[in-house]
């Protein structure tokens, strides 16, 4: 499969997606909890969570600064109405990505998606529907499936009140759904999307403290960490990777902001939110319109013609901050701070056989400087070292050859090579990858290439123009 990019949060937006059935597969794949002790979870009436919302209500618009106009009706554990509210919700980003689709084929594929979805949620403010649909029967499952000690449910589920209370609040100043739609490209989405969320998670912690439930308020952000789940499969990390992003970058982002200009300023950003995730990912840098970017549609525009006619199947993207941290995801927190810090633009191309698994990725960057190119080549070959040992350490894998050299033959002031098989204990190729990475002047180029013997004179040819065609001086 070409590693594509999950939208799924983006496309769900608002949505307070707790476990993902990604995730839930994940989990259950791996060692169940041993029998952790559970505490027998309180079963909330009506009246107890409208008492709650009453509780919670004041303090999200004392932390906001603005009152409500309205509390939102609640719906309660009705999973089918609940996945209606999503649907609503859902619709715009699934018209913005399947353009040739009917209304009626819109609404029934989102239908469905949202009832796949709905049993693993804990509450969804709905924007389009403005009513709160809350699903507290979830909260059994989704604390055991994080360890949480259920002593925390009850400051949780007021936790859930404020997140979800925040975004009817939001929505009642400022047409999210509109800001959404309007957004120009896939990361000016991500990037309002992490305000709106980011928003959320911080007012849920200052709840969460100002109600004496803290701890519970920490233990609930906690799910929304990489560190808490283990994920065998890279693409469900990536899944998770853009997940964190969105809530805790996005509430780090609103944290900041906050000491800086107060509920003010909040509000000043959910009206014009970021163009770029990267401002997300450094909150001073923000402002109102961002600068251009450099184009590199021009590095692909033969390629990308060429294996087309081939039959291959092509995806072009821009890459931005949110897509970097999850596509180096493995690498340390100051690690991609470093990298991504000094890249002015990044831009992917995924090449997939037809029929067979064969796949290569070409991933263009154009960076600040030729020394940050070139440290920035560093860093992107540790990965592929660290998730080696990482195989070899959980033992069911071997590297039955890893190398690493330099790559021959192409003009280039740095290159790097790196070829990886891995085989699990019956001697069946697990990992047959080849990994080529290339800088010169202030653009740097990776290609990852799998379960495909790409012929040499044609992945130098590829580097060569990815580089930005045949340079005269090796500089
Ligand atoms: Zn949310």
């Amino acid at each position: 499969m070409v590693p594509r990019f999950h939208r799924l949060l983006v496309s769900v937006f608002a949505a307070f997606v707790v476990r993902c059935t990604a995730f839930g597969a994940a989990v259950a794949g791996e060692g169940t909890p041993t029998k952790a002790k559970r505490a027998p979870l309180p079963r909330y009436t009506e009246a107890e969570i409208r008492a709650f919302v009453d509780e919670v209500v004041p303090h999200v618009e004392q932390v906001m600064g603005r009152k409500f106009k309205a509390i939102p009706p609640l719906v309660i554990d009705d999973t089918e109405a609940v996945a209606r509210i999503l649907a609503a919700d859902m619709e715009p980003a699934y018209r913005r990505e399947h353009p040739t689709l009917s209304d009626s084929e819109i609404r029934r594929y989102v239908l469905a998606q949202a009832r796949r979805y709905a049993p693993e949620l804990l509450g969804k403010y709905g924007v389009k529907a403005e009513k709160l649909g809350l699903l507290p029967k979830n909260l059994a499952g989704t604390l055991a499936e994080h360890r949480i000690d259920a002593k925390y449910a009850t400051g949780i589920l007021k936790t859930l009140l404020a997140h979800e209370l925040t975004h009817a609040l939001q929505a009642q100043y400022v047409d999210l759904v509109g800001m959404l739609a309007g957004a120009k490209t896939d990361d000016a989405q991500a990037a309002s999307t992490a305000v709106i969320e980011g928003q959320a998670m911080f007012v849920q912690e200052q709840v969460g403290d100002a109600l004496q439930h803290g701890p519970a308020a920490r233990e609930y952000s906690r799910i929304f960490s990489l560190e808490s789940q283990d994920f065998p499969d890279p693409n469900q990390r990536m899944v998770a990777a853009h997940q964190e992003f969105t809530y805790l970058e996005g509430k780090r982002f609103a944290e900041w902001h906050y000491r800086e200009g107060g509920s003010a300023r909040l509000w000043e950003i959910l009206a014009k939110p970021p163009a770029v995730t990267a401002m997300i990912a450094r909150p001073a840098t923000y402002a109102p319109t961002a600068p251009p970017r450099p184009d590199l549609a021009p590095a692909f525009a033969g390629m990308a013609l060429l294996w087309r006619k081939r039959g291959w199947v092509v995806e072009e993207r821009e890459l931005g901050e949110i897509d970097l941290r999850a596509a180096y995801a493995s690498a340390g927190r100051d690690t991609i701070d470093a990298m991504t810090e000094p890249v002015r633009a990044a831009r992917q191309l995924a090449v997939q056989a037809p029929e067979a698994h064969a796949r290569f990725r070409v991933t263009v960057f154009e960076m600040a400087t030729p020394d940050a190119a070139v440290r920035t080549l560093e860093h992107l070959g540790k990965p592929i070292s660290g998730e080696v040992a990482a195989l070899e350490k959980r033992g069911s894998v071997r590297a039955k050859r890893f190398e690493t050299r330099a790559l021959g033959r192409v003009a280039a002031k740095a290159s790097r090579e790196y070829v990886v098989h891995l085989e699990d204990r019956h001697g069946r190729i697990l990992i047959d990858r080849r990994m080529v990475l290339a800088a010169r002047r202030t653009r740097l180029v990776e290609v990852v290439i799998d379960d495909y013997a790409m012929p040499n004179r044609e992945l130098r040819s590829l580097v060569e123009r990815a580089l930005g065609g045949k340079a005269g001086s090796a500089e």
